[in-house]
């Protein structure tokens, strides 16, 4: 029987701010173990959370920018277990009454090669709620250590609808929803550093029914990759289960990156193992319907919504804005260039082609990887330069060496142009007289050209731009050389 599958991802996101969820502990990635922890990460008796209001502002934003609908009161509850990533023995957490609920994410697919963009589709959200992120266990050989430096930091779980039928679409949906994140400025969703962590849930049933079959939840999911070769390790396995005559059980399974394969870790527990019950510790939450709207105001325009608007009012190709549109830095350094010279598709260009590469070659260089907020090249450099080959100062060629030159030193490119004499030369008699060199000097290249071979011309232009060191005016060039031509 053939089956399909049905995917719901729950995706925890490590919310950006300067102190934990619940108390004045700072949170570095990367600090000696143990050393970002006071006595309300460790559980201590007698201490009290004191919920810190930021993280609940920036989960709303959150909510708002992925369409939710953010509550009017939202509660902690206590999550009950025993496992030594807790010291409380149990995680806060929003059970009963998330803070935000609903919400859908747009995504795109991937087109048929890399230059044609892929369908749009939307994905449903259930719901985003917040809660502390527990400490971190590292399994050695013998040993199991533990650092509750990430203890307490907040984390925003987005659950999803079971609204996926692939692994192709639950890597679209993470792109995007990552996308979004890092673009509102909740997170920057470094999945290495487990800024953002995925489970997926999976299920069959018969193509064509709707009840949904019993799902596996998969964990340890670090990377993208792994998240797509796991979704399709489970499809393959359930439906060799399902054509075997056995039943799907419901439990969870843990992602071995080495094997690139998932095993059984537990039967699925269910809501009520966890003993869920209201924090007699902390107020439920009275949100602010006027600081709402504030934080929906301040939210970025969204990274689909900005490629359209490329698109559509600025005339972009897809091949330009899906490079631009991912980084909301090379978005606003776009825009800025425009306001010094609006020719958005060659700034464009020269934003996702040269200044990428220019920044990737210097990150190698160097040992940190350089991004455009940290080159000496401002948006007035790429409008300035843009504007100087329009008004026919430069050639296109030599841009390129102008390009390098400003990245380098930082200096503006008419000053580069001016100091290195790279001015196009209009000089007719110079040039004239340069061509008349390359007439003479290749009868073949004439004559190929006279019969019609319009490229022969190429040979000829070569040894005037070497002479002219690229400075030659090609248009000029062009039509001086097909006139002398036709006089021979
Ligand atoms: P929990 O995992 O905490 O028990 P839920 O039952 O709400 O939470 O579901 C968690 C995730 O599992 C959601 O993303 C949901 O879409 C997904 N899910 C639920 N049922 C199925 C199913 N039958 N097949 C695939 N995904 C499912
Ligand atoms: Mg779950």
């Amino acid at each position: 029987m053939p089956y399909e599958a049905v995917i719901g991802l729950e995706i925890h996101v490590q919310i950006k701010t300067r102190t934990k969820m619940f108390t004045a502990a700072p949170y570095r990635y990367g600090a000696a173990p143990n050393t970002l922890t006071d006595a309300v990460v460790l559980g201590l008796p007698g201490t009290l959370p004191v919920l810190n209001y930021a993280a609940i502002e920036k989960c709303a934003k959150l909510g708002l920018m992925l369409g939710c609908e953010i509550a009017e009161v939202c509660k902690w509850d206590r999550k009950n277990y025993f496992y030594p990533d807790s010291p409380k023995n149990y995680q806060l957490t929003q059970n009963e009454e998330p803070l935000c609920v609903g919400g859908k994410v747009e995504i795109v697919l991937p087109g048929p090669s890399r230059n044609v963009e892929g369908d749009h589709r939307w994905v449903t959200l259930n719901r985003i709620h917040l809660e502390e992120d527990p400490g971190k266990l590292t399994h050695e050989a013998f040993e199991t250590v533990i650092d509750f430096n990430r203890a307490g930091v907040p984390l925003a779980e987005i659950v999803t609808e079971p609204d996926m039928s692939s692994s192709t679409e639950a890597v679209a949906f993470l792109n995007c929803l990552r996308n979004m994140i890092v673009y509102a400025g909740i997170s920057d969703c470094d999945m290495e550093k487990g800024q953002l962590r995925c489970d997926a849930n999976v299920s069959l049933r018969p193509v064509g029914t709707e009840k949904l079959g019993t799902r596996t939840e998969m964990k340890n999911l670090n990377s993208i990759s792994n998240v797509k070769a796991a979704i399709e390790y489970e499809i393959e396995r359930q439906t060799e289960v399902l054509n075997g005559g056995g039943i799907i059980t419901q439990e969870t399974r843990r992602w071995d990156v080495e094997s690139g394969s998932s095993f059984s870790l537990r039967s699925k527990e269910e809501a009520h193992d966890y003993r869920y019950f209201p924090d007699p510790d902390l107020m439920p939450v009275q949100m602010n319907r006027k600081r709402i709207d504030e934080l929906e105001d301040e939210l970025p325009e969204r990274p689909l919504d900005k490629q359209r608007r490329y698109q559509e009012a600025l005339n972009l190709p897809y091949t330009l804005t899906s490079v631009l549109c991912v980084n909301r830095e090379l978005c606003e350094f776009f825009e800025d260039a425009l306001q010094t010279y609006e020719a958005p598709k060659q700034i464009a260009n020269y934003i996702t082609n040269d200044l990428l590469r220019e920044l990737s070659a210097a990150s190698e260089h160097g040992d940190s990887a350089l991004d455009v907020g940290q080159c000496k090249l401002t948006p007035a450099h790429i409008g300035i330069l843009a504007k100087i080959i329009d008004e026919g100062i430069i050639s296109k060629q030599i841009a390129k060496e102008v390009f390098t030159e400003m990245f380098v030193t930082g200096e503006m490119p008419d000053a580069i142009v001016e100091k290195k004499g790279l001015k196009q030369s209009d000089d007719t008699d110079e040039i004239e007289a340069l061509c008349l060199e390359a007439i003479a000097g290749n009868a073949q290249a004439v004559g190929q050209y006279k019969e019609g071979n319009t490229k022969a011309l190429n040979a000829l232009k070569g040894p005037v731009m070497k002479a002219t060191k690229g400075k030659a005016n090609p248009a000029m060039l062009d039509d001086l050389l097909k006139r002398l031509i036709n006089k021979v």
